[in-house]
């Protein structure tokens, strides 16, 4: 690709192509800074040939990495058969039937019956309005708060929206969805609030098992096995947030597994499909479904016109073979100490860098002025260096809301040599950047 050909794309892009979660101001000045034509593996390319390691699996989400050609032929193999027919009423299709079989068997617990989306913010809003239903069906219509997290991420529609703890995302609008309630990762929080609400007004408890897009925020140790426990103890259903977390990402298929104990229900996207094509779903256990069975007598009024989607059923099923073929979940597991060793190498050699974790393949780290007094900067610092690390070779990405955070979600299928890579090019962004920062 010429270099005219960006500059023209980079012009269209300012004049027509308003970008997701971003700055329009930026756009405008900067026009964007990457184009990318190819992918594969864990490496991108711009169209200015510049190759860049995905480190983040672009969204969290391509865990079988780029590129991959059997997924091309599944989706191009429905495609040419059957590419949409409605799932509305008594209509069905073979993809989205065998994909919902595959996912009841690798779903943990009783977890056996899945409504598809499009994605993650359709599924939550889906599990939102499954779980006040189903209170109306059970006879106990009050029973309509949500209560999630704070720092927690679930999505821009609007239910997702107003489940999400960080708060600039409900400060968009003046408006958001009435009854969601917050609190921190504290049970005796959780407990008092619910007290106080009144466990009868209260439907769901929503919650990510790693809080992502909040900075990779690890639970408290034992957190959901006690928020379990008093759900149990009030009825309140339990949905967890797996949009990130599954098919993979931290050595298990479902990160709920390391905690063994079973949701009500298990919002699903992102690496179902890899970003293949656009899928997500609500899985339901044998309690809630049973019950909606003998309770839900006329038509449930919920459904997208892309609910249960062949072509991306199709992908999904493909996907998952892969995962399971390529034993990426292990991968993950094994990937995710090397990278958990890096991070803890830079918090060791530099003074800028604390608070390194890592679950399975997501990691994080936050930069401080000081990391003895933990004193931050005055300004953020974790977007010069990330900045600096697209120059030289590498894709991540910062969290700003609370910390001063970069976070990492590579491909599942990374090596050793790619996850060294990542350090090594991270190690020289923050040399680079340091300097300038601790002078000024
Ligand atoms: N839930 C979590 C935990 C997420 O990280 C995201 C997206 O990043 C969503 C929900 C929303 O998913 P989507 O962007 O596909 O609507």
């Amino acid at each position: 690709m010429t270099t005219l050909l960006t500059t023209e794309l980079s012009e269209l892009d300012k004049k027509h192509f308003i970008h997701p979660t971003s700055s329009i101001a930026q756009q405008q000045a900067e026009g964007p800074s990457h184009i990318f034509t190819e992918g594969k593996g864990v490496y991108l390319t711009d169209s200015n040939g510049h190759k860049v390691i995905d480190g983040m699996s672009s969204l969290w989400n391509v865990n079988i990495g780029h590129g991959v050609k059997e997924m091309a032929e599944a989706a191009y193999e429905q495609m040419s058969k059957l590419a949409f027919t409605s799932n509305f009423s008594t209509f069905s299709n073979e993809p989205a039937i065998r994909l919902a079989e595959k996912l009841s068997k690798i779903l943990p617990g009783d977890l056996n019956a899945v409504f598809f989306t499009s994605g993650g913010s359709e599924s939550n809003d889906t599990a939102f309005k499954l779980a006040r239903h189903y209170w109306i069906l059970k006879g106990q219509p009050e029973r309509q708060k949500i209560i999630s997290r704070k720092m927690s991420y679930h999505g821009v529609a609007m239910g997702a929206t107003s489940a999400t703890g960080l708060k600039p995302f409900r400060d968009f609008t003046n408006a958001n969805a009435p009854h969601f309630h917050y609190v921190n990762s504290s049970v005796e929080e959780f407990r008092t609030l619910i007290e106080e609400e009144g466990p009868e007004t209260i439907a769901a408890f929503i919650t990510e098992i790693v809080q992502g897009a909040g900075g990779v925020n690890l639970p408290p140790e034992g957190y959901f096995k006690e928020i379990r426990k008093i759900c149990d103890e009030y009825g309140i259903l339990m949905i967890i947030d797996e949009v990130i977390t599954g098919f993979g990402r931290t050595g298990k298929y479902f990160a709920i597994e390391h905690d063994a104990i079973q949701p009500d229900m298990l919002c699903f996207a992102k690496g179902v499909t890899s970003g293949y094509a656009q899928l997500g779903g609500v899985a339901l256990n044998n309690r809630l479904h049973n019950d909606f069975k003998t309770l839900s007598k006329g038509t449930l009024l919920h459904g997208y016109t892309y609910s249960g989607h062949p072509v991306a059923c199709n992908v999904a099923l493909k996907n998952i073979e892969i995962i399971e073929r390529d034993g990426l979940i292990e991968n993950a597991e094994k990937m995710g100490e090397v990278l958990y060793k890096g991070l803890k190498y830079l918090e060791g050699k530099h003074e800028i860098v604390t608070n390194a974790r890592g679950f399975g393949l997501l990691g994080g780290i936050d930069i401080v002025k000081d990391s003895q007094s933990g004193e931050r900067f005055d300004e953020y610092v974790s977007p010069l260096i990330v900045k600096e690390a697209a120059k030289l070779g590498l894709i991540l990405r910062t969290v700003t809301y609370d910390h001063d955070s970069i976070v990492f979600s590579p491909p599942l299928i990374i090596n050793e040599a790619e996850v060294e890579q990542m350090i090594n090019i991270l190690d020289q962004a923050i040399v680079n950047i340091k300097g300038e920062v601790l002078k000024g």
